[in-house]
């Protein structure tokens, strides 16, 4: 979908919340498991009871420090925490604590595939801090409930540059970026559990205008379905207004699925509003130079890095090396197939983003899931590669594999041998059969050789038809040339 309107700009960037997939939380030894009953999972520190003090995760710092290293941005030696100050029932303590002026990672860039190439996105920060609680405003007639079992659950707020152009940008990116948390292992990216959260600053300006236009800020965005449908809606809203000569207003909103538009929730609130100080009851976070170090000892290859390995080691164009490193379970799948089919990377992607990718969709499988080990695959692609079945039949080996048709390593060869796929690759069988074609259609053979060349597709046809698409097709075409040719 396209938001670019006539003569208008769109312009966008993202703030993003990732849950830090640490056990405990970020300043507590109560668990962050999501889905336990109400407040089971909220110790004193997190009910924010008189005399507690804060206690800083480790794990979580690891996290953000990986998250820096992997996007290239600076590490601060010495960040800050502070209470940001603002009351609302699921904030027990009256304050979150964030960081703001110093916070643990500046800078960095996320790459991102977009139409025509790659696009850079650049962050302008990430910080560490704590989740609120939640209300609970269904199941309590006339009230609301609260649920803190999600109080000081560690985040990681990653802010980004305004450099998105349009709504499919900033999905790009906000997809980027899930991969990315998930591929380092420092949030699980369930959306539907809040564990990825996107807010939305949009504004848009006249085409070639410098100055940014106002903002709004759509909060709380759960699926990349609802960022697009909401930046969409937004960017119509905002063009519509000042096209009848009137103001954007600076706010924050919410966006309704069910009607698919945002609404005003409040006015912007400004950082001053927020009363921010560094927080006493925590010391500044210092970062040796060693942990950095011991940190980045254990990042995994990263997604670009694997892209460009994949073209140079592979072959593979940018296009099919983005979209196999799109997820690791993806990359590890790919990985595990051209192991086994070391000549044939390119096969080995078609098949993996072609069929595989295509029958996972319509059964909303996510590849870790595939019934399909790379095993039997490799399995399966060795067969077209030794000439045993074609491209063709290898497809329906491939979808009686889906189905479980046969079990085990060798799973395809069964298949194959159970339901008699073998391609016909006996040149005396495939002249017989071309004889008696040729025999039984002496008025189009003819026709051929007065010059109706397009007929020779009729001819291949007639003889897969005969051998149930069984045919060798590189060697029933020359074959069929030869023979055509004359006697
Ligand atoms: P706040 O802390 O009030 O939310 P920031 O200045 O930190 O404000 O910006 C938050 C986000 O808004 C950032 O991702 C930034 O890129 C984006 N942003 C800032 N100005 C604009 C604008 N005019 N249009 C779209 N996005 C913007
Ligand atoms: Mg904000």
């Amino acid at each position: 979908m396209s938001t670019s309107r006539e003569g208008w700009e769109v312009v966008i960037g993202l703030e993003v919340h990732a849950q830090l997939s640490t056990r405990a939380k970020i300043f507590s030894g109560a668990s962050t498991a999501f889905g336990a009953a109400p407040n089971t999972q909220a110790c004193a520190v997190d009910i924010a009871l008189p005399g507690v003090l804060p206690v800083l995760n480790r794990g979580a710092v690891e996290r953000a420090i990986k998250f820096g290293l992997a996007v290239n941005g600076r590490i601060n030696r010495r960040s800050v925490f502070a209470r940001k100050n603002y009351f609302y029932p699921d904030l027990p303590k009256g304050y979150q604590i964030s960081q703001y002026e110093l916070p643990i990672i500046v800078g960095g860039v996320v790459p991102i595939q977009v139409e025509g190439g790659e696009k850079w996105v650049r962050l302008t920060r990430a910080h560490l801090e704590e989740d609120a609680g939640k209300s609970l405003h269904e199941d309590f007639h006339g009230m609301t409930g609260i649920d803190l079992n999600r109080a000081g659950t560690p985040l990681l707020e990653i802010v980004s540059e305004p450099d998105m152009g349009s709504t499919a940008e900033a999905v790009a990116y906000a997809k980027a970026l899930h991969a990315l948390v998930r591929w380092i292992g420092i949030c699980d990216g369930n959306m539907q559990e809040g564990s990825f959260r996107c807010d939305a600053n949009v504004s848009v300006r006249r085409a070639g205008e410098r100055r940014l236009g106002t903002r709004c800020e759509i909060k709380n965005l759960n699926s990349f379905r609802f960022l697009e449908r909401a930046i969409d809606y937004e960017v119509q809203r905002q063009i519509e207004i000042l096209e009848d000569g009137g103001r954007v207003v600076q706010e924050t909103r919410l966006f309704d699925p069910e009607r698919g538009e945002t609404r005003s929730m409040r006015t912007k609130e400004e950082a001053h509003d927020y009363r921010y100080f560094p927080d006493p009851d925590l010391l500044p976070l210092e970062v040796s130079e060693e942990w950095i170090e011991e940190v980045r000892a254990t990042l995994p290859e990263l997604p670009q890095e694997k892209r460009s390995r994949y073209q140079r080691q592979y072959g593979l164009s940018a296009y099919d090396a983005g979209v196999l490193t799109s997820s690791k379970e993806m990359a590890d799948y790919f990985e595990a197939l051209v192991a086994r089919l070391p000549g044939e990377p390119k096969l080995c992607a078609n098949w993996v983003m072609g069929e595989l990718s295509g029958w996972l969709n319509r059964q909303g499988l996510e590849i870790d899931a595939s019934p399909i080990s790379p095993v039997q695959l490799a399995g399966l692609l060795g067969r077209v590669v030794d000439g045993t079945i074609s491209g063709k039949i290898a497809k329906e080996v491939f979808d009686a594999l889906a189905r479980g048709e046969a079990q085990g390593e060798d799973a395809a060869d069964r298949i194959i041998e159970a339901r008699g796929l073998k391609q016909i690759s006996d040149a005396a069988a495939l002249e017989a059969i071309v004889d008696r074609i040729l025999a039984a259609n002496a008025q189009q053979v003819a026709y051929y050789r007065a010059g109706k060349e397009k007929l020779f597709a009729y001819f291949v046809g007639q003889a897969m038809r005969a051998t149930q698409g069984k045919a060798n097709p590189t060697q029933l075409n020359e074959i069929l040339k030869r023979k055509l040719a004359g006697p």
